[in-house]
């Protein structure tokens, strides 16, 4: 199955160039089907890492990349502009907390994520405190794979041991304890708090991912815990980063999660969904008051340009994939999919070696008490039918929205039962 110049020459994600896991060829994907290669058909769970909202191969997404392909596919942004960056923003300026005003595109998330710190430093800078340039966050978090972003990372789960002292040192609090649905526990924050007191003149923002940390560990966090670390940023002046990438466009079952805490944020980065997953495309909104203070400092102008900023065929897919998806009434159908979850998922925990199982707009999330065997696993889906990427104590699943019933019937179904006979296997 596996392609002999793929293993030889091609790196995947996280993987090794001599001992690398198998990967599976794919010929193509449509709604929520991966076909591969060799003729099988597998019911994706994943949505390609939370981006393919509305499955594969979408027809009206497909129209949306033909037409801009007609006019341009790419042209500089420097000096340049286009109706598709246009229409996108306004679009995501509706959409997003309404003291968002300001919109930088870029090309992927992680560098979303630098913009984001970026802009925060500037900020500060400008306003003659040049001192404030770090930042806080709590432990399992992820932000992406680049300098900084890395560094704002979970410091055990992610990179940190391997790139050592290259990184920033950052700050980091104890993730948030109290589960989304549990009673708030006012000690959650803390320790938060003490940092921050202790710390607030050094520090620029506070980055966090909003109710669900992702690729940091899959956990859902309490709310109030995100209105308490606003008000203490508000108190000791630091800017507040909501890192939307992978909570995006309706997977919590809110558009956005901040909207499950009406907490609004200074700078907000978002990625992924944001193009259907269509192709790579990040924007990092802030308020006007950010972008005045930034505009008025000692460069006068934010510094930072990507090549590829505002392509307009991202933007232009990104357009109607959001327009796609308020157009509809998306909330029942994340609804819909989220009883799904639970229905199949939650009896997982009656077993010894399921610790705990969670669910969350479309987002289910079986977390068990053993590392599992990635490469064991991943065939065993594979062989039933299912794409599932499971890591470290996780076995998730997110959906295209599109998934039919039947669909995420027989994927959890699959799903269920590979877990119920992991009995023994650890
Ligand atoms: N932030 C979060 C919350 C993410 O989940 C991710 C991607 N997994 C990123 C940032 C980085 O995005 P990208 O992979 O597009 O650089």
């Amino acid at each position: 199955m596996t392609d002999n110049f793929d293993l030889e020459h091609i790196w995947h994600p996280y993987t090794s160039m001599t001992q690398p896991l198998p990967t599976f060829k794919v010929k193509r994907a449509y709604g929520a089907t991966i076909e591969l290669d060799d003729g099988r058909t597998l019911i994706d769970g994943m949505s390609s890492w939370w981006c393919a909202i509305h499955g594969y191969n979408h027809p009206e997404l497909n129209q949306a990349v033909t037409d801009q392909l007609q006019n341009m596919s790419h042209i500089m942004f420097g000096g340049l502009t286009h109706d598709p960056a246009i229409e996108l923003g306004k679009i995501l300026l509706k959409i997003t907390p309404p003291s968002l005003d300001k919109i930088f595109y870029a090309d992927s998330g992680s560098v979303a994520v630098e913009v984001a710190l970026k802009m925060a430093v500037q900020f500060w800078a400008a306003q003659g405190q040049p001192q404030k340039t770090n930042f806080i966050t709590t432990r399992s978090g992820y932000h992406g794979d680049t300098w900084n972003a890395m560094s704002v990372c979970d410091p055990v789960t992610g990179m940190h041991q391997i790139f050592g002292t290259s990184l920033p040192n950052r700050l980091f609090v104890a993730a948030p304890q109290t589960k989304f649905h549990e009673e708030w526990n006012p000690q959650d924050i803390a320790e938060l708090e003490q940092a921050i007191q202790q710390n607030h003149e050094k520090l620029a923002a506070l980055i966090i991912e909003p109710i669900v940390q992702g690729a940091g560990g899959m956990r859902f966090y309490h709310p109030e815990y995100l209105r308490q670390a606003k008000a203490l940023c508000e108190k000791y002046h630091l800017l507040l980063i909501f890192d939307e990438i992978a909570t995006g466009f309706g997977r919590t079952g809110k558009l956005f999660a901040w909207e499950h805490a009406q907490v609004e944020p200074d700078i907000m980065c978002l990625g992924k969904g944001l193009t259907g997953g269509y192709m790579t495309l990040s924007a990092t909104l802030t308020t006007k008051h950010v972008a005045e203070t930034i505009s008025r400092g000692e460069a006068g102008v934010f510094m930072h340009g990507p090549t590829f900023m505002a392509n307009p065929l991202a933007c232009a897919v990104a357009l109607k994939s959001t327009q796609l998806l308020i157009e509809q009434d998306w909330q029942a159908n994340i609804k819909r999919i989220e009883q799904q979850l639970s229905q199949h998922l939650v009896p997982l925990n009656e077993l010894d070696y399921v610790a705990d199982v969670r669910v969350l707009g479309a987002i289910g999330v079986v977390e068990l008490t053993f590392n599992v065997d990635m490469k064991t696993l991943q065939q065993q889906f594979v062989d039933r039918g299912i794409w599932i990427r499971p890591f470290g104590k996780l076995v998730y699943v997110m959906p295209p929205y599109v998934i039919t019933q039947q669909e995420l019937s027989d994927l959890l179904e699959q799903l269920v039962e590979v877990v119920q006979t992991m009995q023994g296997a650890h």
